[in-house]
């Protein structure tokens, strides 16, 4: 149900968001969030997670659900809509969503998140999460004693492949470009890893498995070989999902949301969270964080100057 006057939209139902409304509704204000798209937050698609103080061995989907609950005994208004547009007028944020339908508030928080940049690679789709993972962090472990594959050259490839090499009997970071671009230091831990192979160059062409990922198909100049692997991390980079902002707030050039340490935004009453947020770490923990800043950030806007 659409309230009618909430004093705080919420877009997205991920970490950010979700904590964000929680906050918002447990001081008392009416608040209405956006979801997004089914399955649209990250941390859906952790198998486990393992990084959360205090909640030891959660599955991604369980933490959204309950905190989806958590916001619906609040009092939070949820809607299974996805922004489309934002506008500004006399001094209130509108959205309008994929219904068509507009939503006026005073106050705004924006925790949209990212999607990661999945490469054009035949076969993908039949391995995610039997050998084909985003992240390093989470499932690594699955890998304890086993073969490995970072596809990316930048920081979080570089990382990943430090932490994996630690784990899996051997690592292989194929970098797409001749050079990695991540820092220095993560360059020389990975060098210094005796069980870590860099392919430069290096073009993941094809996928192969059975139930599970077993093998990629490289090209590397004009030589093609086959790397027996049972997992492939894909650290290409991440996308923010803002196209519905281009214009009307500070981005970056790559599209990520210029906010401060507070959450604030260039318009005053529009605040962001979460990994949509340039220079964020991308942890569920600092989203949640975030959000919980984003929200209390809102209520002083609205107490001060509304
Ligand atoms: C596979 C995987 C496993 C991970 N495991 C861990 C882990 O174990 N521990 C850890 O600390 N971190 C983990 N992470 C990172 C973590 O998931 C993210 O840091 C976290 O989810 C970011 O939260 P967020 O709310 O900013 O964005 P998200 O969780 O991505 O949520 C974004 C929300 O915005 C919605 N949305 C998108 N577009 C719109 C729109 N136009 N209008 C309205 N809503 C919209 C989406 O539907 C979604 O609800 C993992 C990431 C991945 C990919």
């Amino acid at each position: 149900m659409k309230p009618d006057r909430p004093d705080l939209l919420v877009l997205g139902a991920g970490p950010a968001g979700g904590t964000a409304a929680l906050f918002a509704a447990r001081i008392g204000r009416r608040v209405a969030l956006l979801t997004g798209p089914a399955g649209g937050s990250l941390i859906a698609g952790a198998a486990e997670i393992d990084n959360y103080p205090g909640l030891p061995r959660l599955a991604g989907h369980d933490f959204l659900a309950t905190l989806a609950r958590q916001c619906q005994d609040a009092g939070v208004e949820l809607a299974a809509r996805t922004a489309r547009r934002f506008t500004v007028e006399n001094r209130y944020k509108i959205i309008e969503d994929d219904t068509g339908t507009s939503w006026t508030a005073p106050a705004v928080v924006i925790a949209v998140g990212t999607s990661p940049l999945p490469p054009d690679i035949p076969g993908l789709d039949r391995y995610w999460g039997k050998g084909i993972s985003f992240c390093a962090w989470c499932d690594g472990q699955l890998f304890r004693g086993r073969r490995v594959a970072v596809y990316g050259g930048g920081n979080t490839a570089f990382t990943s492949v430090t932490i994996l090499a630690r784990l899996a009997a051997e690592a292989h970071l194929l970098l797409p470009k001749r050079i990695g671009t991540a820092f220095g230091s993560l360059r020389d831990e990975v060098k210094r890893a005796s069980n870590v192979r860099i392919w430069p160059g290096v073009k993941v062409e094809a996928v192969m498995g059975d139930t599970a990922l077993r093998a990629l198909t490289l090209r590397q100049d004009q030589e093609i070989t086959t790397l027996e692997v049972d997992g492939l991390f894909i650290t290409l980079g991440q996308r923010p999902n803002t196209g519905f902002l281009q214009g009307s707030l500070d981005l970056t050039a790559g599209g990520f949301i210029r906010a401060d340490a507070a959450g604030r935004t260039d318009l005053p009453g529009v605040f962001a969270a979460g990994d949509v947020v340039d220079g964020s770490f991308r942890q569920l923990v600092v989203a949640c964080g975030a959000g919980a800043t984003a929200a209390l950030s809102a209520e002083r806007y609205l107490l001060q100057q509304w």
